[in-house]
């Protein structure tokens, strides 16, 4: 939950956080009745690999092989999330992204939004350099890479919705 301007939260997320309670940084383990993709962070495949142990420590992987990424949780109880700072920890990209999540639509990357549970999407204009910036980042990433490109097209997050001529 990112934004653009001073790489730390989005201005919208502390008016939020009585409503949200910065839900986006609570996920499931694989016990959780509650669990899947949804209420996980989701690796796109190579992200985990490219990431040296010492950062990633508190990341804990609930879904090794989930089409080629993996699903994962933020280890809140031994780690002060408060303190959350990609300079200094791994911050998965769909950590960045959120409430965006890339897909693969008309042939086109665009991204979708977490309509059901992240408030922000009620006021999507306050997101629109948010979703310059993080488009670009999945830009990148995606590439000539294939193997993400194919995995993003597998994936289907209940709730979210294509934003389209934003
Ligand atoms: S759920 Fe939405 S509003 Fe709440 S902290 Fe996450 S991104 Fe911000
Ligand atoms: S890595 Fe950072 S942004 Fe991601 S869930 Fe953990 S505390 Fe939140």
């Amino acid at each position: 939950m990112e934004n653009t301007e001073n790489k730390g939260y989005i201005l919208g997320c502390q008016n939020n956080s009585d409503i949200c309670h910065y839900r986006c940084c609570d996920q499931s383990t694989t016990t959780s009745y509650d669990f899947c993709q949804e209420n996980a962070i989701l690796l796109y495949p190579g992200e985990w690999e490219k990431e040296v142990k010492e950062r990633k420590k508190h990341i804990l992987i609930s879904d090794d092989d989930n089409h080629t990424g993996k699903l994962g949780y933020c280890d809140k109880e031994n780690f002060d999330q408060s303190q959350c700072n990609p300079l200094q920890n791994f911050k998965p990209l769909d950590c960045h992204s959120y409430p965006f999540f890339p897909v693969i639509a008309d042939g086109k990357l665009k991204l979708a939004i977490d309509s059901k549970r992240c408030p922000l999407s009620k006021d999507i204009q306050q997101l629109r350099e948010h979703y310059r910036f993080i488009l670009n980042e999945w830009m990148r990433v995606v590439g000539n890479n294939e193997k993400v490109k194919t995995w993003i097209g597998n994936i289907s997050l209940d709730g979210y919705e294509i934003i389209d001529n934003f």
